[in-house]
């Protein structure tokens, strides 16, 4: 099955209290996803558990690539798998040009080397999208970016690494508009019948921006109910009390 699947996932802080309570979730390739929910509901836990954060214990359940176990991947293996995670990668790194590093991103994701052609086509094209000119490629990795340019530079990454399966975290409330068109813009010319997303966020403004196939409600741990985009515009008029009330009634 061509589809991100995670089947009745239970995890906790390592020696400390559960906070995933047995999420179920498919997103086929083709799709995009949004996660909403209150804060605490463990929407980030999950984005972390699937690029193999260490500091979280798995105690049951399993996550899927297109129908491989990956539970036991270390994360540069999970991004040869197709995935992505815009946390996953280095916030800064001294010495080390932009354009090296995603060069050096590419080839590891594909485990392989990528010619300088194919790597600046695939580069140019991003640019050209993401309204940015050449010379951030040869500033070092986050170097002194604004929260804007580290933005735009993690939806510069995820266009020129291509992964099938996208998890964004945009629960930082201090995205600014132009911030979440970026995001918009990026995930926007990435899709394609080979590609899906899975976008995590507290706010529904972002899905003005990016029109979800499947909107996803977690709360506690758990995804309480699952529909389309009206969902978002529902949670953003009537807040999340009636939502947490599924938890109560168990439905
Ligand atoms: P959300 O992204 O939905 O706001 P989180 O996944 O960030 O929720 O957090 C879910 C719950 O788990 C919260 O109560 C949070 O305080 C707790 N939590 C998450 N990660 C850790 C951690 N590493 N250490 C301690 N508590 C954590
Ligand atoms: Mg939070
Ligand atoms: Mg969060």
């Amino acid at each position: 099955a061509n589809q991100l699947e995670i089947r009745n996932l239970y995890a906790s802080i390592e020696g400390g209290e559960q906070i995933l309570k047995g999420v179920n979730l498919v997103v086929p390739r083709g799709q995009v996803h949004a996660i909403m929910g209150p804060n605490g509901a463990g929407k980030s836990t999950l984005g972390k558990i699937i690029a193999g954060d260490p500091s979280y214990t798995i105690e049951k359940g399993e996550i899927l690539v297109d129908g491989e176990n990956i539970m036991e991947m270390e994360p540069d293996e999970r991004a040869r798998k197709g995935l992505f995670l815009a946390f996953q990668y280095p916030v800064e790194v001294p010495g080390v040009t932009n354009a090296n590093f995603l060069r050096l991103a590419l080839q590891a994701r594909k485990g392989e080397e990528v010619s300088v052609m194919e790597f600046y086509n695939k580069l140019q094209k991003a640019l050209e999208v993401l309204e940015w000119d050449e010379s951030i490629l040869t500033r070092y990795l986050n170097d002194g970016f604004s929260g804007g340019e580290k933005k735009r530079n993690e939806i510069l990454q995820l266009m020129v690494l291509e992964p099938t399966y996208a998890i964004l975290d945009e629960t930082d409330s201090g995205l600014d508009i132009d911030a979440l068109k970026v995001v918009a813009k990026g995930v926007n010319a990435m899709r394609s019948p080979n590609f899906a997303a899975l976008i995590i966020t507290h706010y529904q403004r972002l899905l003005n921006y990016i029109i979800p196939d499947v909107v996803h409600v977690m709360v506690d741990g758990r995804i309480v109910t699952s529909g389309g985009p009206e969902l978002a515009l529902k949670l953003e008029a009537e807040g999340y009390e009636w939502v947490k009330e599924l938890v109560v009634t168990g439905s």
